[in-house]
This record gives C-alpha cells, structure tokens and sequence, in this order.
C-alpha cells in the first residue's frame, strides 16, 4: 500500500468514458526510427490496460530525448505507435501535436477504452521549466491524471507534477505503485536482514545513498571502482584505479560512523589496462600494485558477498561491481545478480535500482529472477537518498479527500 493514491481507487464512473491523461516514460532507446528496446513501453501496459478494460480514453504522454524545448524529428514519439499497437492489440491514434486545438480534438474524438498517443512533451518549451501555462494546457488533455513515469518522477516538470494542480483525481498508475511499494517497502519495514549493495564508478554519486541507508541496513557491501576510494583511507595502494581523491576525507568519515556494517571487497581483480587480458590477475587487498587498476571485486568477495546475499531476507542492489561491460571484469557483478536470484527464490525480496545495474541484470538473463528491478535510473536512487520525487508529491494522498 503506498500512501499515494492510485488507480485501483478510482471508482469505476470516474474511469469509464472518461480521458484518462497518462504520463508514461516512453523516453526508450531508438534505432533510427525503431525503437531498439521496448523495455519502458511495456512497464506501461498493466495501467493501459488496467484502464482500457474500465472504459478509459487513454491519452498516453511522454518524453523522448533532451530536445530542449524545440521541435525536433529525430525525438518523435511516432516510432512507438506501431510498438504500443502490437502490445496492446489495439489501434492507437497518433497526435504530431502534444497540446492545443488538435491535441484536445483527438482525446474528444476517442472512444471508450481507446489509445490515443501524443507526440513528445519536451518538444514544448515549458515542459522542463514546469511552466503553469502549459500545465493547464496539459490539464485539458484529460479528465483525471495518472502518473506511471517513475523513472521520470524524480523531475518537476509540467506533464510530470505541475499538471497535477489542474487534474482531479491525480493517481499513481500500477508501475509508478510497484515501484514505490518495493522501494519504500525496503526503506521503511524491510523484512531483516537487510543489506544493501553498493558499486558503480563514483562514490560522489552514491554518498546520499550510503549516508541514507546506512542507518537502516544491516550491512552496506561496497563494490566497484568506489571501494578503492575507501582503500585509500586505509592506507592500501590502488595503483591506475579509478578514485576520486576529493572524496577520501568523506570516505573516512563513512568508515568511522559505519562501523561493522560496511564491508570493503577483500580481494580484486585487477589488471594492467580494460584490453590486456594477459595481465588479469586476483590479488589482496592491501596487493594492488602500482601499476595496474581494480576493475572487479575478487574472487573471495564475490564468494563472501554471495553469501551474505543468501542469508538476507531483503536485498537492495544499486551500481555494478567492475566494468561489466568487459569480461572478465563481468564476473563480481553476475556472481551478485545470480546470488541475488538464489536468494528470490529462497524467498528473499531482491531489487535491483540503477540504470547500469538494471541493464547488467537483463543481459544476464536474470532480471525475471529478480523481486523488482526499478525502471527509474535517476529516480530510485533519489529515492533511496530518501528525497520527495516531485512526480509523486503531487498526487492525491490516500485517505485525504
Ligand atoms: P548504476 O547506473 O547502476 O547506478 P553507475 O552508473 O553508478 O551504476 O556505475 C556503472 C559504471 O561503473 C559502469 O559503467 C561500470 O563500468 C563502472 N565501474 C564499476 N566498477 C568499476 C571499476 N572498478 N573501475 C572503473 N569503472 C567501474
Ligand atoms: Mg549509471
């Protein structure tokens, strides 16, 4: 239960026959003009269809890109119209205009349970700046809004908060729901143990989330380049690894106040550049030479670390352990997503955060093994730093009516 509102509380004549105004995050990765993944539009077909089968008019909007305010072809959302068509088995009307005269005569002209897509929201100058004008003009698309751009929701944006103001009922849609009930489950009752892993390139992008779970974990297991800015406060050479000297003194004060419940990789795989395969080797710690870089955690840690997965009951995973995208440095961070799917179906609730580590999970085939993998980069992680995301603070409170 999440504290928001969401579609499932509609009653059922303010769904039908009535234009439901759907932000979604179609925001997907093209090829030309193909859509290359349709990973997003299908995170979006439970509420499409969750509404289409209570008689809504569905106006579907969406960004695409960074346009910057400007029209631009190469951003059309008119690529996904055939991609939402085929998934849903229905016809979708397309709209080259997202708001004004023409935009408003397509969502009147749909029927009960018909799609209607629009063309990208970030084509217009007041979308990123969350311009009240263009939230009105948003508002006149629909009768009532819904929210599923999770992965959008960390920005204050027209068709993501401001038009909230001008829409009633303003509910989460089922993935925007799914996100934040696992999300918020594990930050607020996690079922325990509860561990956290944490990697990727840059602690500097990670101190919030460290700062923000560590007093509810626990244990904090720290993969990636970012244990080496650790190895510095303990006096370890790291060589060519990549650290960020700015952010030794904060990883000091992590260590101190941490205590027992941050673990550091014990062992690395180390090697003297991402293309010399020859010199691939597992070392300590406190063995990193001068001369090579970590680019994974070692093969006693991927074991240790595994281990601790497998006795979690909740498990949050954000930010690969080395340079997956280069075997063998792959290894650390398909041990933990095949430990992590172990421990799923031992009955832990595993969930996978990150844009990086979502995208290492799918090509590993596991993702489906997974409690939930978060399709919103950006916004899980602001999640997890414990910050308000703009695109949920506007939507209706449960229970306020
Ligand atoms: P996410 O998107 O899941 O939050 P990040 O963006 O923080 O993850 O980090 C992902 C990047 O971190 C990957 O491109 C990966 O190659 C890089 N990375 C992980 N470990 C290392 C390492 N030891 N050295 C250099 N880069 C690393
Ligand atoms: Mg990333």
């Amino acid at each position: 239960m999440t504290e928001r509102k969401t579609v499932g509380d509609l009653a059922p004549g303010e769904i039908r026959g009535r234009r439901a105004l759907v932000r979604v995050d179609f925001n997907v990765p093209l090829a030309g003009s193909e859509v290359a993944d349709d990973t997003r539009i299908r995170a979006a077909l439970p509420t499409i269809a969750f509404l289409r089968e209570r008689g809504a008019r569905v106006v579907l909007v969406s960004h695409l890109g960074r346009p910057k305010g400007k029209i631009d072809a190469k951003y059309s959302l008119k690529p996904i119209v055939p991609v939402v068509a085929a998934l849903t088995g229905a016809s979708v009307a397309w709209c080259g205009e997202t708001t004004g005269t023409a935009a408003v005569a397509a969502t009147n002209a749909l029927v009960d349970g018909g799609i209607l897509l629009l063309e990208n929201t970030r084509f217009l100058p007041g979308e990123e700046v969350n311009d009240q004008a263009l939230s009105r003009d948003f508002a006149k698309l629909g009768d009532y809004y819904v929210n599923d751009a999770f992965g959008a929701a960390h920005r204050a944006h027209a068709s993501t908060a401001g038009v909230a103001a001008f829409l009633s009922p303003a509910v989460a849609g089922l993935l925007m729901e799914r996100e934040l009930t696992y999300l918020g489950g594990a930050l607020d009752g996690p079922r325990r143990p509860f561990i956290a892993i944490l990697g990727g390139s840059k602690i500097s992008g990670k101190i919030d989330v460290i700062e923000a779970l560590l007093p509810k974990v626990d244990g904090l297991l720290v993969g990636g380049a970012m244990a080496c800015t650790f190895y510095k406060v303990m006096g370890f050479e790291t060589g060519k690894s990549l650290i960020e000297p700015e952010r030794v003194e904060l990883a000091r004060g992590l260590i101190d106040r941490a205590a027992f419940r941050l673990t550091l990789p014990h062992d690395a795989t180390v090697a003297a550049a991402l293309d010399a395969p020859k010199t691939v080797r597992n070392v300590k710690r406190d063995a990193i030479g001068a001369n090579v870089a970590m680019y994974d955690i070692g093969a006693a840690t991927r074991e240790s670390y595994a281990r601790a997965i497998s006795t979690a009951k909740t498990i949050i995973w954000n930010g690969p352990m080395g340079v997956f995208e280069t075997p063998p440095f792959d290894a650390g961070t398909l041990a933990v997503a095949q430990a992590m799917a172990d421990a799923t179906e031992a009955g832990a609730t595993t969930i996978v955060g990150g844009g990086d580590s979502a995208a290492a999970v799918e090509r590993a085939g596991l993702a489906h093994k997974m409690s939930h993998v978060s399709t919103g980069g950006g916004a899980a992680l602001e999640f997890l730093e414990g910050k308000l995301l703009p695109g949920v603070e506007c939507l209706d409170k449960r229970g306020a009516e």
